[in-house]
This record gives C-alpha cells, sequence and structure tokens, in this order.
C-alpha cells in the first residue's frame, strides 16, 4: 500500500498512521518527525529548518523534497509507505509524482482527512508530545495517567513550540494557501479519498482499515 494522508495541522494524521502502520506492514513516513529528528541531531538540514518550523511555515521545497528522495529508496519503503505531512505543495506533489515514475510505483490513495479550523486550534493547543517516545497525548482527551510523564516510556511530556496559540494561527494559514490546493490536484486525477475527521478518530480509522479490502 501507498497511501498520503493530507489534511490540516492537528487532522490526526500522525496519530492515525501510528495506529494502522502495524496493520499494513509499511513505513510511516513523518516529515514534520525527520525535521525534528534533524533539529534534535543539529544536521545541517536541522539548522537549515528549524526557523521555519518555529515560525509555523513550510521549509523550502527543494529541501524537503532531496530528504524525500533519499528517505524513499530506503529498504523500509520497497513494501509501501505511508506519508504523513508530505507533499504539503503542488510542487511537491508533482517532484513525488516524478519520483514514483521513476521507481515504477503507483499511489493506491489520498486521504484527505477534513477537520474544521477551530476544531485544530482547540485539539493542538492541548496537544502534549513525549520528547522521548513521540507517543502523542492531548490534555482534553487524552491526558498522560501522570502529570508530564509518558506512560509508555516515562520520557518527560511537552508542548511543541509550533503548538502555541499564534503559531497555530499562521500554520493554518499556510496550509489554507499552500497545502489546500493539492486537494484539487489529487481530485482531478480521481485519486482523492475524503473523511470526516473532527471526530474522535475511529472513523478515519476504520476507513483507512478498509482501504486494504479495496485493494
Ligand atoms: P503538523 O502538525 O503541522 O502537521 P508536522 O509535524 O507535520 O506538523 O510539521 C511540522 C513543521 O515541519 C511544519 O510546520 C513545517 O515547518 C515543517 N514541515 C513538515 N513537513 C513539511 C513539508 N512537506 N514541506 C515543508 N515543510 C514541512
Ligand atoms: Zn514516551
Amino acid at each position: 500500500m501507498r497511501i498520503i494522508l493530507i489534511g490540516p495541522p492537528g487532522a490526526g494524521k500522525g496519530t492515525q498512521a501510528a495506529a494502522i502502520k502495524g496493520k499494513y506492514e509499511v513505513a510511516h513516513i513523518s516529515t514534520g518527525d525527520m525535521l525534528r529528528e534533524n533539529v534534535s541531531a543539529g544536521t545541517e538540514l536541522g539548522l537549515e529548518a528549524k526557523g521555519f518550523m518555529d515560525a509555523g511555515s513550510l521549509v523550502p521545497d527543494e529541501l524537503i523534497i532531496n530528504m524525500m528522495r533519499g528517505r524513499l529508496s530506503q529498504p523500509d519503503a520497497a513494501g509501501g509507505f505511508m506519508l504523513d505531512g508530505f507533499p504539503r505543495t503542488v510542487t511537491q506533489a508533482e517532484a513525488l509524482d516524478e519520483l514514483m515514475d521513476e521507481m515504477s510505483l503507483a499511489l493506491d490513495a489520498v486521504v484527505l482527512l477534513d477537520v474544521p479550523d477551530e476544531t485544530v486550534v482547540g485539539r493542538l493547543s492541548s496537544r502534549r508530545v513525549c520528547s522521548s517516545c513521540g507517543a502523542i497525548y492531548n490534555t482534553k482527551a487524552h491526558p498522560t495517567k501522570a502529570e508530564g510523564i509518558c506512560d509508555v516510556c516515562s520520557g518527560g511530556v511537552i508542548q511543541r513550540d509550533d503548538d502555541k496559540e499564534d503559531v497555530i494561527r499562521n500554520r493554518l494559514a499556510v496550509y489554507h494557501s499552500k497545502t489546500a490546493p493539492l486537494v484539487e490536484y489529487y481530485d482531478k486525477t480521481g485519486r482523492l479519498h475524503r473523511v470526516g475527521a473532527a471526530g474522535a478518530g475511529d472513523a478515519v480509522r476504520r476507513y483507512l482499515e478498509s482501504l486494504k479490502d479495496v485493494k
């Protein structure tokens, strides 16, 4: 299976991808996670990307496309992948189409997780992540058992810098101007599936699981 998840920040792309990863035995590839790893490791890419990320702006296409070219040719992606956070611009989508052509691969589905802006702001401002294992929590919907401590690995649970409200508003504006045009890009070629993702997430999970039966 080769699937792309698109949707505004906070639509639940990362959560859903992590939840169904085992079912499909595909690589879960999150550009946000990859970039954050580069920032923590202090790589050249991380240094270039950090300012854009902190402001809630997009990292330049060229950097992302190079990073993804390398990532998609890793052995674990050969059996399929679920892309979370990429592509995020029409330029990136075109580059992905080219890359997949070169590799003689086809996309199985592009799934849009549809969520209203107000829901996004509510969710992201209460989102917390484990700084060690990446587990995702929510102070309202899914709090940690002990305050600030990860249920999974006992690591420290924190708020991402870009989950502060003014940055969230900027990320949403960027989503509407740069990423929303992808919906039409994929719809035109009949590859888009829309799923309402404002609820608890079960509908999205069931939908993603059902793609396997279609295939
Ligand atoms: P979100 O919760 O907004 O989906 P991500 O973890 O996917 O957040 O991404 C965090 C940040 O990393 C983005 O705000 C952006 O700066 C950068 N980023 C991630 N993926 C891309 C991409 N495909 N193109 C450009 N920038 C990206
Ligand atoms: Zn953890």
